[in-house]
């Protein structure tokens, strides 16, 4: 609901402090229907299921290969869930969050280097090589938050390759900025998913089958803009796909 707003006075501030409210109410509403509709889904269904397969385990009777299938299932699901919740509390921490805190100085290229060493246990085995190109980069920054920048574009690079493939990352300084690079050659990224992929809850088509949850490259997005910077994707459907970041080198008040 909305009121007409003319000319000034009382009347007219009370008004627009009427449809600032309603503006903000209705926000609010659509905020709680998606959470309502993404907590059922995202974790109420899948909760039930789980309990289900457990239940079915402790009747007993089955097969020692629908065992380990039932195990597997409770296993992965209770991971999967256990990463959504980490990473819807982190993006609504991040939302709110109008300051960064707890900044302090370090080398951006030396935290790159040790969150690729992190997943190592996800390349290595795949015959996935690295080549990075990355000068001295001295930051300022929430170091741990912006750890889950890297986390989050080295483990999608990573998962989006192919066996054997190359992942390349480098890095540039210049007047204050810094800029980084992170390259893959894997699927790529289909032209009408790729205005959408730093939308909260978006999973293109090429991760249909691949565990996820939609939410990390909106996390990335919400940190990167938090620290003064900006983010951008480019991709070629088959061919791969370059995430760009520009950052301020000591961004924030
Ligand atoms: P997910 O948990 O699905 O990886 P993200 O928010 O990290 O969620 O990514 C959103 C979507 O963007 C992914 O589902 C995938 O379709 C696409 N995407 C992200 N990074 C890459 C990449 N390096 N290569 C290909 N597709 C990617």
């Amino acid at each position: 609901m909305r009121v007409e707003e003319s000319g000034s006075g009382d009347i007219a501030e009370l008004l627009r402090s009427f449809n600032r409210m309603t503006a903000e109410l209705g926000s609010t509403e659509m905020m709680r229907n998606d959470f309502i509709n993404i907590f059922s889904h995202e974790f109420k269904t899948p909760i039930v299921s789980i309990r289900g397969f457990a239940r079915r385990l402790r009747r007993g009777g089955l097969t020692k290969e629908q065992q380990a299938e039932y195990l597997d299932f409770i296993v992965e699901e209770s991971e999967r869930r256990s990463k959504l919740a980490s990473n819807v509390l982190l993006i609504s921490r991040y939302e709110n969050q109008k300051l960064v805190a707890e900044q302090t100085d370090y080398d951006l290229d030396e935290q790159i280097r040790t969150s690729v060493l992190r997943l190592e246990s996800q390349w290595a085995p795949r015959g996935l090589i690295f080549e990075l190109d990355l000068p001295r980069l001295p930051y300022r920054n929430n170091s741990e938050m912006m750890e889950h920048v890297w986390m989050n574009l080295i483990s999608n690079a990573i998962k989006f390759s192919r066996d054997g493939g190359a992942i390349f990352i480098s890095g540039t300084q210049e007047n204050g900025r810094i800029f980084v690079t992170v390259r893959d050659e894997g699927t790529g990224i289909r032209p009408e998913d790729l205005g959408h992929i730093f939308d909260k809850f978006y999973q293109g088509d090429s991760s249909r089958v691949s565990v996820g949850n939609g939410l990390g490259l909106a996390l990335v997005h919400r940190i990167v803009e938090l620290s003064g910077g900006s983010i951008t994707a480019e991709s070629t459907l088959g061919k791969g796909s370059t995430f760009r970041l520009e950052l301020p080198a000591t961004p924030l008040r």
